[in-house]
């Protein structure tokens, strides 16, 4: 059975990492899929080729979720040329880890910037839609530092906890037009952005977590699988750690 047969879906930050993996499951699932990505032009590119190989509708657009403007401008190309939207995901991010100590004005603003207020501009830019529609699923994707902290990540685990905030709040706020909102928070998921950090640390997250493996950006898809499906009809609001058991 294909959970999402008909239904059209934004993902900011597809071009690699989760978002690309989101995108996969949910092509394979019969979706028609609306990506993002910053500057990973040629990745995008294959990937909408990929996409559109598994008899979906997919296309690429290279957009800074950060601004304001192009949220707005890249969603309205989006109802140009799929014609309807039925579900958000907000997975665009970035890391600029850094002690507190050592860390730039411009490195704290970015995160949030990229991370938060990302998440603020894509869901201001669909609300219209949504509401008239009656119906709509957002996802947000959060991180277990945003609901436990991190040392050397306080720009990060401050723009996560932000987000799962936001999303708690848009669903007490949308949740009478049958508009649901809901985060997922992933631990330990192995992808270019997990890359950059050094052996010892990838070591120690491994030791750490009850499952004994990092996760794989399928498990995240899963995940992003039953929030926008009619499986979860009844489920607003909730934040799903996917962090093979780190928070319990
Ligand atoms: P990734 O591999 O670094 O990919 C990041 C994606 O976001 C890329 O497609 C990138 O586009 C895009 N992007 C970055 N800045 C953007 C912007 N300003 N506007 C639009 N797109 C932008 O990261 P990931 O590991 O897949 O992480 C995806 C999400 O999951 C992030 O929100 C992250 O915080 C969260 N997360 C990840 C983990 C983990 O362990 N990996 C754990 C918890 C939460 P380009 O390719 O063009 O740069």
């Amino acid at each position: 059975m294909k959970l999402l047969e008909g239904k059209t879906v934004i993902i900011t930050g597809g071009s690699r990492g989760i978002g690309k993996g989101i995108a996969e499951t949910f092509a394979k699932n019969g979706a028609n899929v609306a990506f993002t990505y910053s500057s990973s032009a040629a990745s995008a590119e294959a990937l909408e080729k990929e996409l559109n190989a598994m008899g979906v509708k997919a296309k690429g657009y290279q957009s800074n979720a950060a601004k304001f403007d192009e949220a707005e401008t890249f969603v309205q190309a989006v109802l140009e040329d799929f014609g309807s939207v039925d579900v958000l995901i907000n997975n665009a991010g970035i890391t600029k880890d850094n002690l507190l100590m050592r860390m730039s004005e411009a490195d704290f603003d970015q995160v949030i910037d990229v991370n938060l207020k990302s998440v603020f501009n894509m869901t201001k830019a669909i609300q219209k839609t949504f509401l008239k529609q009656r119906s709509g699923s957002i996802i947000n994707m959060a991180s277990v530092v945003g609901v436990k902290g991190n040392a050397g990540q306080t720009n990060y685990a401050a723009s996560k906890a932000g987000v799962i905030g936001f999303t708690k709040s848009v669903a007490l706020e949308l949740g009478s037009r049958n508009i649901r909102c809901n985060a997922i928070a992933p631990g330990f998921i192995e992808t270019e952005m997990t890359a950059k950090l050094n052996e010892d640390v990838v070591k120690g997250w491994r030791e750490s977590i009850p499952l004994k493996r990092g996760g794989s950006t399928e498990d995240v898809a899963n995940a992003c699988l039953f929030f926008a499906s009619d499986m979860s009809t009844y489920v607003t609001g909730q934040v799903m750690n996917v962090c093979g058991g780190m928070l319990t």
